[in-house]
């Protein structure tokens, strides 16, 4: 069993449509996977169909409210099933809300870890699909997790952003979560026509190969995988034969050969 958290605090560099097609992918390879989204623009929750999310009742938010407030949570009455096999904690606006209650919280780092310990023993993995921000819910992301995956644009030099976001990690491993692990960086949004695309992934290399796995798995830059997010399918299932879903599903077999 793993607990995998898709962490950037930069937005829109593909890590909801990673946890998305990492998620089912899994699920293609006949694993048990559950999908967090612990972001509340509830971006995952709508990708998978549920666009409505603010009229969902029990969602991340209700069942981390309860925990903070020590009252008994029933986490199965959460889980959505989606069509392609995989189970979702859904979110929405209200998450908002939780990012302040925790500041206060007893164990405020470890909410959604004792959430996540209620379900952990029905499910392979387990994949957190994290906010584009490095406060206390992602914090909470990375103290239930066992490692990162961190998706990055290719389409431009990433360097500051990333010392950010390694340092946020090392100080997890030193505090809270001393065995939390960098699985590896993600390529995404890849247009490889471009001179910019082939120097950052240079830059990721020159940077940061030797202590960091790349992924051989490169996502390229398509429409269809910009369109799928608005389908509620994974590009599996929308666009079988497109580069995306091909990319993807290397990725996939990366990770599921990585444990
Ligand atoms: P994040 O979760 O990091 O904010 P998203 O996965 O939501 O990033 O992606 C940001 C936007 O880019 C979304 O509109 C999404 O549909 C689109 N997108 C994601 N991956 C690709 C891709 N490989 N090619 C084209 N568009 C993509
Ligand atoms: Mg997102």
């Amino acid at each position: 069993m793993k607990t995998i958290a898709i962490c950037n605090q930069k937005g829109g560099v593909g890590k909801t449509t990673t946890a998305v097609n990492l998620g089912i992918g899994l699920t293609r390879l006949n694993k048990k996977v559950l999908l967090v989204d612990a972001d509340p623009q509830g971006d995952l929750t709508a990708s998978l169909g549920w666009v409505w999310q603010d009229d969902i009742t029990n969602t991340l938010a209700s069942d981390m409210e309860n925990i903070i407030n020590d009252k008994p949570i029933n986490i199965t009455e959460t889980i959505l099933h989606h069509n392609e096999g995989v189970d979702l904690i859904p979110s929405n606006i209200e998450l908002a809300n939780i990012e302040a209650l925790l500041v206060n919280a007893m164990s405020r780092e470890n909410t959604l870890k004792t959430l996540l310990s209620e379900v952990k023993d029905s499910y392979d993995y387990i994949i957190i699909d994290c906010m584009p921000s490095l406060g206390m819910l992602t914090i909470n992301a990375l103290a239930a997790a066992d490692s990162v995956i961190i998706p990055v644009q290719a389409q431009y030099l990433p360097a500051k952003g990333m010392v950010q976001l390694i340092r946020t990690i090392t100080k997890i491993q030193r505090r809270i979560n001393p065995t939390l692990k960098i699985d590896g960086i993600l390529l995404t949004l890849a247009d490889m026509r471009t001179s910019i695309a082939k120097l950052t992934i240079e830059s990721l290399q020159g940077n940061y190969g030797s202590a960091i796995k790349i992924y051989n798995a490169i996502i390229p830059v398509t429409t269809k995988a910009a369109e799928t997010s608005a389908t509620g399918q994974s590009i599996y299932k929308y666009s079988k034969s497109s580069t995306a879903a091909k990319a993807y599903e290397n990725f996939t077999k990366e990770v599921a050969e990585n444990v």
